[in-house]
């Protein structure tokens, strides 16, 4: 089934700019076993999970497929990649994974979507101080945000503390985690939601980047 993903991924990247890894290797490598490392370090059955900027469904797509007992949503503003995830997901027959068009920072706002998720996830988006204002009003309480980040994040992870406690986070806990056989690392940052998080979270639309939280 990932064999008809990628061959999709590759002729739909003819006309649209969806990915710059269009090697076979390079994608079952950095986008495929890479999506799958948030199985490492933690149980996925049964979980409802939410994709933030999802982009060509990375890394929604490779975990609804090595892992079917998920429930997925896959958020992203940008519709024409939403498209072309939906078509993907008619092709390959997946269920229990549909797609929501808009921003993070909207929808964190509607109730449909607001501390609903036990996982929200998401993989090369926005720092560590944004991503998880526009992830983290999304989880429910006790539930989690694991931001996928490269092995040379430590700075950007910890600038992040103070956003992530004002989101309502716990201590963010990091896990080098690699790719199977290829020397490739990076950090899995797994941050638990305590209580919900203060209404006036995420701002509005663009904000977050603009003014990240931050401590100084
Ligand atoms: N997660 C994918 C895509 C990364 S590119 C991967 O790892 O391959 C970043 C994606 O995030 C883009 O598709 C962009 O449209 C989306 N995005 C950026 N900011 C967003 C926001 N505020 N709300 C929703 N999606 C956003």
């Amino acid at each position: 089934m990932i064999d008809n993903f990628y061959e999709m991924l590759v002729e739909k990247n003819k006309v649209l700019n969806l990915t710059r890894l269009t090697d076979r290797e390079d994608f079952y490598v950095k986008h495929v076993l890479d999506s799958l490392l948030v199985s490492k370090i933690c149980d996925l059955k049964d979980k409802y999970i939410l994709d933030v900027g999802t982009g060509a469904g990375f890394p929604g797509i490779p975990i609804k497929i090595f892992f079917p007992d998920t429930k997925l949503l896959l958020m992203d503003s940008v519709n024409k990649k939403l498209l072309f995830i939906e078509e993907s997901i008619g092709k390959l027959g997946l269920n229990n994974i549909s797609v929501i068009h808009g921003r993070a920072e909207d929808l964190g706002h509607d109730n449909n979507y607001r501390e609903k998720y036990d996982i929200a996830v998401s993989r090369a988006v926005a720092d560590m101080s944004v991503l998880s204002e526009l992830c983290i009003p999304f989880v429910r309480i006790s539930g989690e945000f694991i931001a996928y980040k490269s092995s040379d994040s430590d700075e950007e992870i910890h600038s992040a503390s103070k956003a992530i406690q004002t989101l309502s986070g716990s201590d963010a806990s990091i896990s080098d985690v690699e790719i199977p056989d290829t020397g490739i690392f990076r950090k899995l940052v797994m941050v638990k939601k305590k209580i919900s998080t203060a209404k006036k979270y995420p701002r509005k639309p663009g904000i977050p980047s603009k003014n990240p939280i931050r401590s100084t």
